[in-house]
């Protein structure tokens, strides 16, 4: 299809090798005194730093060898055995709320995090507002993760869609190019006014339609990117319109943008803090279609795990039947979803959390029958779920179901997560140690294979990227223990190899991403 398209393989595998390169080690620049000094000086600031932090908090960590290599192990997320969120829609501005019983009302029934809709196209919440709600749920240990409604940013903002007509096609929704700097820009500000936030939910990261953008920008990259690909300009532009006989290479070309400002937000958002989660509300994968999305709304999120540029994806699972294998259930959505973007594991490359649907005014599904879909989540292996959306205690939407009547039938396990991993080399074996916060089995798996890999694949005559699964070497200690420790040994020397640990107990799984080391 392409003309450079093994080019193109080999920087998409250079990239996601790169992802991976998560550990460094350079013992020469250990050498260095200035170097030295910079890093005792880190490690008493990180130590006077971590201080005031509960356990599962501690995020980062430097280890010191006794024969002096510094391993810093880069963006480890504490990750927990569950995620259990609550979407908390903007809508919660426009009645009579109080953050504080929010907060203390989803304590009270097991949630850890939290997805505001702080800035979506309506505008940006008073800061006042914000800070009120960040600080009321970290004072109940609640993750505050803030959404971006993120191609929706603004109305009247001069970015919006253009339709191949030449009109706008819907004040809320925006092209990925004009709009790309105010949408930087605006968690560049939000980040800077809340840099204590714990992580950054990206919605509405796709078009809005298959109409769009034919702005004149969109035109002339596309225009650019078709001359490289095809060595031929575009000389009739309705050929390239939904429904004509070229929409498709005009849909291919369209998830570049996209991608390219997930990829900005990532390079932003890690520079300001290396350890804040970016995570995706996608729309679901279903009925065995990988393509489906990245065709009619160039939403890429294969490609987005593939790259590291999202450390969780939260597919929105929105249905009331929860079993069958195609349409709009929930198996159809889990199977779909595990197939192609978590490499066929429900242990994938990054957690897999269900965005689901409570509100659906007068006709919510009793919550009885809502507890199937949690259960059914947790029988599948998935790393959380989400609720949509907050009414409540401190917050009653109109019409919507009282949030607390469906948590109330939950079973709600304590979660444990995993910190501190260390690695420890020499040429023949590794160490790898990690704690968790209640007792559990230890698993590593590792391979000089990177584990989990990209391919480019066609499905209907459309491109998507596979992400594909080469399981590694396991290694098992089943004593339920805080402290874990494993060796592996009659490794090659001077050697990369990849790995991933995970931990399982009485209330779940927690898989780490992969990480490497690289042997002496
Ligand atoms: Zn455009």
């Amino acid at each position: 299809m392409f003309k450079d398209s093994i080019h193109l393989r080999k920087r998409f595998y250079e990239q996601f090798y790169k992802q991976y390169m998560l550990i460094k080690l350079d013992m020469k620049q250990m050498k260095n005194v200035r170097f030295h000094c910079i890093a005792v000086v880190s490690i008493i600031i990180s130590i006077l730093m971590i201080i005031p932090f509960a356990l599962s908090y501690l995020t980062t960590v430097i280890s010191i060898q006794s024969y002096g290599n510094i391993l810093t192990i880069k963006t480890q997320i504490t990750q927990k055995s569950e995620i259990r969120g609550v979407f908390i829609h903007e809508g919660i501005y426009g009645v009579p709320h109080n953050w504080t019983l929010i907060a203390e009302t989803l304590s009270r029934y097991g949630i850890n995090a939290v997805f505001v809709n702080d800035l979506n196209g309506n505008g940006w919440r008073p800061n006042s507002e914000i800070r009120a709600a960040i600080n009321a749920f970290h004072a109940y240990g609640i993750e505050y993760h803030s959404v971006i409604s993120t191609i929706l940013e603004w109305r009247n903002s001069g970015t919006e869609a253009i339709e191949p007509d030449g009109s706008i096609h819907w004040e809320y929704a925006h092209c990925p190019i004009k709009a790309h700097d105010l949408v930087l820009q605006t968690i560049k500000n939000y980040l800077g006014n809340f840099s204590d936030v714990d992580g950054i939910m990206l919605d509405y990261i796709r078009y809005n339609t298959q109409d769009t953008c034919y702005c004149p920008y969109c035109r002339a990259a596309f225009d650019e990117w078709y001359y490289q690909n095809y060595g031929e300009h575009v000389s009739d532009w309705t050929l390239f319109y939904p429904g004509q006989p070229n929409w498709t290479i005009y849909a291919e070309w369209r998830t570049l943008p996209v991608t390219q400002l997930v990829k900005d937000i990532h390079d932003l958002v890690k520079s300001i803090n290396p350890n804040l989660v970016i995570s995706e509300a996608a729309w679901t994968l279903f009925s065995d279609s990988a393509i489906y999305w990245r065709k009619w709304l160039g939403q890429d999120t294969a490609k987005w795990i593939a790259e590291g540029y999202i450390d969780y994806v939260a597919p929105m699972m929105y249905t009331k039947t929860v079993y069958g294998r195609s349409g709009e259930t929930l198996e159809s959505y889990i199977n779909s979803n595990i197939k192609y973007w978590m490499g066929g594991q429900s242990e994938g490359p990054i957690p897999l959390v269900a965005l689901l649907r409570i509100d659906y005014g007068t006709t919510s599904l009793p919550p009885e029958e809502f507890k199937l879909q949690i259960d059914y989540v947790r029988q599948r292996g998935l790393d959380g779920w989400i609720l949509w959306r907050y009414s409540g205690p401190g917050g009653y939407l109109s019409g919507s179901p009282d949030i607390t009547n469906y948590l109330a039938v939950l079973d709600m396990p304590t979660t444990f997560a995993i910190t501190h991993v260390n690695v420890d080399t020499a040429a023949n074996s590794a160490t790898i140690t990690w704690l968790t916060t209640l007792p559990t089995i230890s698993k590593l798996e590792y391979s000089t294979d990177p584990l989990f890999n990209a391919s480019w694949r066609v499905q209907s005559g459309f491109h998507f990227w596979n992400i594909t699964y080469t399981p590694g070497v396991m290694i098992i200690d089943y004593a339920n223990v805080t402290e874990h420790s494993i060796t592996i040994t009659s490794l090659s020397p001077g050697t990369r190899y990849y790995f991933r640990i995970q931990s399982i107990g009485t209330a779940g799984t927690v898989t780490t991403k992969v990480m490497t080391f690289t042997t002496s």
